[in-house]
């Protein structure tokens, strides 16, 4: 998990190449879009709307793409989320404690970036539409990321593996990710 931006799907595109050359029986799932594929059943038409539903709407939507989630078989289930969502209402529980009982996740992984990395990064990709991009907001959220991780780790007794994505070494954390859950 990490806040948008920060490197989660990158890296897992190259953890998975690597798992699957070890033929490790592996599958990833980004929770943002399985939210979506359920939203949309409802009539919700783009992803970044999302975040802005009511809380109630949203908690409805996480716990169906957890019991999704759950029913996957893999010996390796891999997650790419956001630790909190900045809705309307403030910042809310990627994986709130309801949901942390559906899916009992084994592992965290918390990704993490220099905050001008993470800035630019969030620039150069318009496929999104983002909140307005400053500088202090990164720096709040990766203070929010780290609180919201540690709820995580109490509530599930499972470790926290902080990963920082350095600029141009991708390769390097997602060897660090595999090395550290031992994979
Ligand atoms: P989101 O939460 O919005 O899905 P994300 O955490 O999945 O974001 P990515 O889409 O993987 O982030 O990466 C954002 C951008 O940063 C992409 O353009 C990606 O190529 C670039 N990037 C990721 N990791 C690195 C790195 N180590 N060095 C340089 N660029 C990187
Ligand atoms: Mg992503």
């Amino acid at each position: 998990m990490g806040i948008p931006g920060v490197g989660k799907t990158t890296l897992l595109a190259r953890i998975v190449k690597i798992l699957e050359e070890k033929q490790k029986d592996v599958c990833t799932i980004s929770y943002g879009t399985l939210m979506l594929e359920v939203a949309r059943k409802n009539g919700l038409r783009d992803r970044d709307e999302l975040r802005k539903l009511p809380i109630s709407k949203q908690q409805e939507l996480q716990r169906k793409a957890a019991e999704e989630i759950a029913a996957h078989t893999q010996d390796i289930v891999i997650i790419d989320t956001h630790a909190f969502i900045n809705s309307e209402e403030g910042y809310y529980s990627g994986l709130p404690e309801h949901v942390l009982r559906i899916i009992n996740p084994t592992n965290f992984v918390s990704v993490s970036a220099n905050p001008e990395e993470i800035y630019s990064r969030r620039m150069k990709d318009d496929s999104r539409v983002r909140d307005k991009i400053t500088l202090p907001n990164i720096k709040k959220e990766l203070d929010v990321q780290s609180g919201m991780v540690s709820a995580y780790a109490v509530i599930t007794g499972s470790p926290v593996k902080y990963i920082l994505n350095r600029e141009g070494k991708a390769d390097d954390a997602a060897d660090k990710i595999i090395g550290a859950i031992g994979l």
